[in-house]
């Protein structure tokens, strides 16, 4: 199980602090308990023209429910090595009509991976474009306009709720990527198919 939290580094700044890196305070999903230190773990992230870069996630613990959860920098999705700005890159250029191997090239990463993403989006398209729509009228209740469905469509409705929430809630929002991420949990792109957005 995994919180991602709003963080203001970038994934060198991130990876410079090593185990010193502070998480502010989180509830635990299901009961809203503080969730005490319990550790944490190294893992990898890739980003756009840097070598890969090993960062320490930490851990929190709830005693009622019994359960560790992992605090993802916003930087991330869920069981992905790459950093959200080179996933996001990537969709805009598939988006765009790029082929998975040109994009792969151009952002130096494998391009099974990349049309991992591309297919991952696609597959769970309408659900994204649903949870996306849902956020964005409840943020303002003005009627999103799309000019596409599927895929393109997802990053339009992305697009249209990430300004209402740098709008209505906080201009201090990280990018649109870091803010999908932070809205699904991290679950965008994840393979499964339970609904992407908790309440
Ligand atoms: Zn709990």
């Amino acid at each position: 199980m995994a919180i991602i939290w709003p963080c203001p580094l970038t994934s060198s700044s991130y990876a410079a602090a090593g185990q010193r890196i502070v998480v502010p305070a989180q509830a635990c999903p299901s009961c809203s308990r503080p969730l005490t230190g319990w550790g944490g773990y190294w893992r990898w992230v890739r980003s756009e023209r840097l070598p890969a870069q090993r960062i320490w996630i930490r851990r929190g613990w709830c005693a009622r429910c019994r359960r560790t959860q992992a605090f993802l920098p916003s930087f991330l999705f869920a069981r992905r090595l790459d950093e959200d700005a080179v996933i996001g890159s990537a969709l805009t250029l598939a988006v765009g009509g790029r082929g998975a191997r040109t994009i792969a090239q151009q952002l130096a990463v494998p391009h099974t991976t990349v049309r991992d993403w591309w297919r991952r989006m696609r597959t769970r398209a309408p659900m994204l474009l649903t949870s996306l729509l849902a956020l964005a009228t409840s943020l303002d209740p003005a009627p999103v306009s799309l000019r596409a469905d599927g895929a393109p469509g997802v990053l339009e409705a992305l697009e249209s709720t990430w300004q209402r929430a740098r709008q209505h809630l906080d201009a201090r929002i990280p990018d649109r990527w870091a803010f999908w991420s932070l809205v699904s949990g991290g679950l965008a792109l994840a393979p499964n198919t339970s609904p992407p957005f908790p309440p």
